[in-house]
This record gives C-alpha cells, sequence and structure tokens, in this order.
C-alpha cells in the first residue's frame, strides 16, 4: 500500500564490538533528511551495544532495537534481558521469533506470542518473524506453514504502531538465494489477508517486511513488490556502504 511508510531494519545477529561503532556513525551520516522522509531505518544490535549506540544515534535518522527478549520484566533467569532493560538501553524495537530463536533455541509460536506482549509492556515494537523451511516449500506448504505461524506468534491486539511482520524463508537467510518476486508476492498477500481477517484496517496498515539475502542489487526489485514494505537484513547490515545502498531503492 502506498500510504505505509517502509522500514529498513539491520540485523546484526552475535556480530559487533565497540570498535565498530564506526561503521554506525556512517551510515547515520549517509542518511539524509529526504532520505529519513521516505523511509524509517533501524539497527537491531547485540544488547551490549545499545547503550553505546543510543549515544551516537542522537540527532540522526537510525533508531536501535533488541534482537530478542524475555517474556517476564524481572527476576531468576540469568543471561537473559527483559524488553524493558532494552527499552532502558534506547531501543524502541525488539525483534522476536527470529528463526535462529526457534532454531537454536526451540521457540514455539506460543514463546513468540508471549515475547511480543513482553515487547508491547515496555513500550517496542515487535518485529514478529515467520518463514518455512526449505523443506515446507519443496513440500508446497509454505503459505501454511506461515499462517500458522502469523495465528500463534502474533498475539491479540497487534497495530501498525506496535508490530511489524517480517517474513524470512529460513532456506533464504544468509544464504545468498531469495525466492522469485512472484513467490513473494503470493506469500505477502497471503500474510495481508490473514491480518485483515483478523485485524481489519489494522491489519491493512501493518508493515510487511521480507528478509533473507537482500543487497544492494536485489533491493529494487524485492521492495516493488505489492505488499512488501521494507526489509529485515542480516549480513548486508553490517557495512555501512551496504546497508545505505539496500536504503537507497527508497530514494
Ligand atoms: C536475517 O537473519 O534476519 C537475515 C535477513 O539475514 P541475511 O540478510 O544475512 O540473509
Amino acid at each position: 500500500s502506498a500510504t505505509i511508510k517502509p522500514l529498513v531494519a539491520g540485523n546484526w545477529k552475535m556480530n559487533g564490538l565497540k570498535s565498530n561503532v564506526a561503521e554506525f556513525y556512517k551510515m547515520r551520516a549517509g542518511i539524509s533528511d529526504d532520505l529519513a522522509d521516505n523511509v524509517d531505518v533501524m539497527i537491531c544490535a547485540p544488547a551490549t551495544l545499545i547503550a553505546v549506540l543510543a549515544e551516537k544515534a542522537e540527532g540522526g535518522a537510525i533508531a536501535l532495537g533488541g534482537q530478542d527478549c524475555h517474556a517476564e520484566k524481572s527476576g531468576a533467569h540469568t543471561g537473559d534481558i527483559a524488553a524493558e532493560m532494552l527499552r532502558d538501553a534506547g531501543a524502541s524495537a525488539v525483534i522476536v521469533g527470529h528463526s535462529e530463536r526457534r532454531s537454536d533455541h526451540g521457540e514455539s509460536d506460543a514463546d513468540v506470542n508471549a515475547k511480543a506482549r513482553a515487547a508491547w509492556r515496555a513500550g517496542l515494537t515487535a518485529i514478529i518473524c515467520v518463514g518455512e523451511t526449505e523443506s515446507e516449500r519443496k513440500a508446497g506448504q509454505a503459505v501454511e506453514v506461515v499462517e500458522r505461524q502469523l495465528n500463534g506468534s502474533v498475539p491479540d491486539g497487534a497495530t501498525p504502531e506496535n508490530t511489524v511482520i517480517a517474513y524470512e524463508p529460513v532456506w533464504a537467510i544468509g544464504t545468498g538465494l531469495t525466492p522469485t518476486a512472484g513467490d513473494v508476492e503470493e506469500m505477502h498477500k497471503a500474510m495481508r489477508d490473514n491480518l485483515e481477517n483478523r485485524f481489519a484496517g489494522a491489519g491493512s496498515a501493518m508493515r510487511l517486511l521480507y528478509g533473507g539475502s537482500v543487497k544492494p542489487a536485489n533491493a529494487g526489485e524485492l521492495m516493488a513488490v505489492a505488499n512488501v514494505n521494507g526489509a529485515l537484513v542480516g549480513g548486508a547490515s553490517l557495512k555501512a556502504d551496504d546497508f545505505l545502498g539496500i536504503i537507497a531503492a527508497y530514494s
């Protein structure tokens, strides 16, 4: 929809030391006011860097996000991070249900749903990830799998302000492979229909990101697909030149 402002969010995953903060500063400097009028930009940094980057982000166009949160506000959960802590460090959003969390940590749709509600409780936007595996796509089940993940992972009460959906086919993450524009269009239409059935007008206005091997060279084509309202970018968000090249698809 032409009225939805796109979002390009970078996911740094488990990458980034204080010595890499210069790259963030280069990104911030590369986003003109005109560009910022057309596209929202975010970096989902490792939790250890959010407070460091928040200082560098001041006065610029880059928002900050976390990559995961615990469902509870505080307590005896050694090593976990609460949504409230991310917010306190300077984040305005958090990724939940990334496929690497679902596979490395066995997170279920119910877990992701609870984390999304924790994000809202803390005043963060939940970036909820869904996506089929290669074998699920080959079996013709991609749309069915993603709809099941949406139904289970997106809590009641989702709005365009508190929720962003990211479609990330697992087989496209970090592989250099991408679905065809036609396959992306089919999936994003199915997600839009699902969200409109459940949330009416809020479902029409929610941002649907595509993620999986987005690069400057394919960003234009992928971002032009109907119902694609931005990108979630892994590897290509680590270097300012690549990330700015993707953002330029909206200039
Ligand atoms: C991701 O993991 O969110 C992602 C999209 O990774 P990449 O861009 O590296 O495929």
